[in-house]
């Protein structure tokens, strides 16, 4: 039951509040907001606050894609509702609530198609089809630096010591920044478990429980900006590429992922050998099936494809094993409720409303059509005799998604062709853009 926004807008001023930051993902995940005085609160749900429609598509460069809808229709706005039921104080910023937005076309009426949040309710919806819901658990992987006015890129890593893997206290945390991070995500409600120095230098991870796929979507896309903006309260930059560096691991975001029929019974408990029922083997055959395209969603720059590779931890080739880090699909031991696919794919820098829809979907076609798994894979993997390889880059892996018409009618028609024109374009951009490798490669003996 929802409550009027005047008694909620009491409560907030009650609790010191004075300002809301209703912000939305854009179609690739950056956070996109506006603050709102506490009292102008019931205005903008009544009406939506309004962006230009071209904001959703503007690149980190500043660079605004014409994708339909945008430009060509004369930069309408788009309109942006609070949704209430996330408001939630933020710990590090007095007076400040954040609060999620939904983004409607301007007649006000309907959801945008390719707003993320959307895409992914449209996925679950299929889901259910065939009678099932998708709980999930994010866990991301970013680099943490700081100021280094010596440094080509401005930034060094932050505790950086080689193996300081699952090293805790000052060792791995000199100030305490990630300390303070998990107690504050934890005061912000996201669901937070645990937080651990991982095996890059300067790498951590912080990992939330699982809930809900949507609601598991908007823990995560809260994550990452909280995440980054404690960083920058801190005077640090945290960063969810998925290769920043040449000589270190990349950042994973792993998902773990269950499905419960209407009982709420977990439908991937299975009997011997392995544990795990017909549904899950389908479920994983779809997620290997679909593999090449739910890479351009799951590592959606060109940058992704530099942290495939053996012997990463981070996948190269489309399989699947039993508590086997090496594959890209891993079955963790835990069975019963807690039976469930880490799929490890993704990299932190994909758009967690996106990635998890991808996935949805492909759980659903492969439960629908009741595809069939290959064998698991057995020892160490990346022997690429084995198993099929992922994608190679970027523009592969859009060519894959826009050859897949299964997953295009999941995710819908107007959302992949916006997500392919802007991610095309950033191809193009690289593209005409000349390197400092190049510089080094080419400028000296050639
Ligand atoms: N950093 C690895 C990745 O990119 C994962 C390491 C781990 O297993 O935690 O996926
Ligand atoms: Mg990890
Ligand atoms: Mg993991």
């Amino acid at each position: 039951v929802s409550r009027p926004v005047e008694d909620v807008v009491r409560d907030l001023v009650a609790d010191g509040i004075d300002v809301v930051r209703v912000s939305y993902p854009d179609l690739i995940g950056i956070e996109r907001g506006r603050d709102v005085l506490v009292e102008q609160l019931p205005g903008a749900v009544a009406h939506g606050l309004s962006f230009c429609r071209a904001v959703y598509h503007t690149t980190p460069q500043g660079d605004t894609v014409e994708v339909p809808g945008g430009l060509d229709a004369g930069l309408p706005d788009i309109r942006v509702r609070p949704d209430l039921s996330t408001l939630a104080k933020l710990p590090w910023e007095d007076g400040v609530a954040s609060c999620l937005g939904e983004a409607y076309e301007p007649s006000g009426d309907d959801l945008c198609p390719e707003a993320p949040r959307e895409v992914l309710r449209r996925a679950l919806l299929k889901l259910g089809d065939v009678g099932l819901t998708a709980v999930a658990g994010p866990e991301f992987e970013y680099y943490l630096c700081e100021p280094d006015p010596s440094a080509p890129t401005g930034w060094r890593r932050y505790a950086d010591a080689p193996g300081n893997v699952y090293t805790s206290g000052r060792k791995g945390d000199p100030d305490g920044h990630v300390l303070r991070v998990l107690r504050h995500l934890r005061d912000l409600g996201l669901g937070v478990t645990m937080g651990n120095h991982e095996f890059g230098g300067g790498q951590f991870e912080i990992n939330l429980d699982h809930s809900a796929a949507l609601d598991a979507a908007d823990r995560a896309f809260r994550f990452k900006s909280a995440v980054q903006e404690i960083a920058r309260v801190d005077g640090m930059l945290a960063t969810f590429m998925a290769k920043p560096f040449n000589d270190q691991d990349g950042s994973g975001f792993h998902l773990h992922l269950s499905c419960l029929d209407a009982e709420g019974r977990n439908v991937f408990e299975g009997t011997e050998p392995d544990g795990l029922s017909d549904t899950a083997h389908h479920a994983i055959a779809g997620v290997l099936e679909h593999a090449p395209a739910l890479a351009a969603l799951l590592n959606p720059t060109i940058n992704s494809y530099k942290r495939f590779g053996p012997d990463s931890l981070a996948p190269w080739l489309i399989d699947w094993g039993l508590d086997n880090r090496s594959a890209m699909v891993r079955i963790p031991p835990e069975r019963g409720a807690a039976s469930r696919l880490e799929v490890r794919l993704g990299d932190a820098s994909a758009n967690p409303y996106l990635g998890m829809a991808g996935l949805v979907a492909a759980v659903y076609l492969g439960v629908r059509d009741k595809l069939s798994a290959p064998a698991p894979l057995e020892g160490y993997g990346y022997d690429a005799a084995k198993a099929p390889m992922l994608p190679g880059d970027l523009p592969t892996a859009l060519d894959a998604l826009a050859a897949d018409t299964a997953l295009i009618e999941v995710l819908g028609e107007p959302f992949v062709t916006a997500f392919l024109t802007y991610k095309r374009d950033e191809v193009a951009r690289f593209g005409r853009h000349v390197t400092d490798w190049e510089f080094r490669e080419y400028s000296y003996h050639l």
